[in-house]
């Protein structure tokens, strides 16, 4: 049961997360340019576990985990497991997995961190920065007019740790941590299955 009420929990914040990420960059009027997705074609992108608990438990729930440790073991490029680099050519978003994806997906581009006088930076992309020069500086006013109103990294990151701290503290790269959590259900449902045995 506790795995899938760390799902469900992870969940309610995700849904949280993007209703905030959505009002905040609807007013400041922030978005990707289509199909972009070069944030997922870094090579050290860090997350923990927790993120991914639940595109685990979706990848068992579909009957997909063979498909998706197919892409772990062999994989065909060097970043995200989840991440599809022929994408946008075909006129897609590269994420294959995007309901599923991780915290540290849905903050970046559009969320912000505290400086050093706990002030709301909004952290982003150079994309973003040299075509989106006015919905930047906009959500910069915001941040400095409202600063408690603007989605913050550690917030986010605080409400992940109150669910399950050995999940979340964690910090690697992002194809371990997804593995880490298709690995903890994994030995979840072995249990599972001992135990009615
Ligand atoms: S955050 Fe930046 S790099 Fe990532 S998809 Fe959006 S514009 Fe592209
Ligand atoms: S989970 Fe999706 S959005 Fe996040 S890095 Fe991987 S491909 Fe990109």
């Amino acid at each position: 049961m506790r795995h899938e009420w760390i799902v469900e929990e992870v969940e309610k914040v995700f849904d949280e997360l993007d209703a905030h990420l959505q009002k905040t960059a609807g007013q400041s009027g922030l978005k990707c340019p289509d199909f972009c997705g070069m944030c997922c074609r870094k090579i050290d992108i860090e997350a923990s576990p927790i993120e991914f608990m639940p595109l685990a438990a979706w990848l068992y729930k579909t009957g997909r985990v063979d498909e998706f440790l197919e892409r772990l073991d062999h994989p065909k490029h060097p970043w995200c497991a989840c991440f599809d680099p022929d994408a946008s050519a075909r006129g897609a978003w590269g994420c294959q997995y995007y309901e599923h994806r991780g915290l540290i997906c849905r903050l970046f581009g559009f969320g912000f961190r505290l400086n050093r006088e706990s002030l709301p930076v909004l952290v982003t992309c150079k994309i973003m920065k040299s075509t989106q020069t006015e919905a930047v500086a906009k959500a910069g006013e915001m941040a400095a007019m409202h600063p408690e109103e603007m989605p913050i990294f550690s917030h986010y990151f605080m409400r992940l740790l109150a669910i399950d701290p050995d999940l979340a503290v964690p910090q690697m790269p992002i194809n371990d941590a997804i593995r880490i959590a298709i690995e903890k259900f994994y030995f979840h449902y072995l249990d599972q299955q001992e135990s009615e045995k």
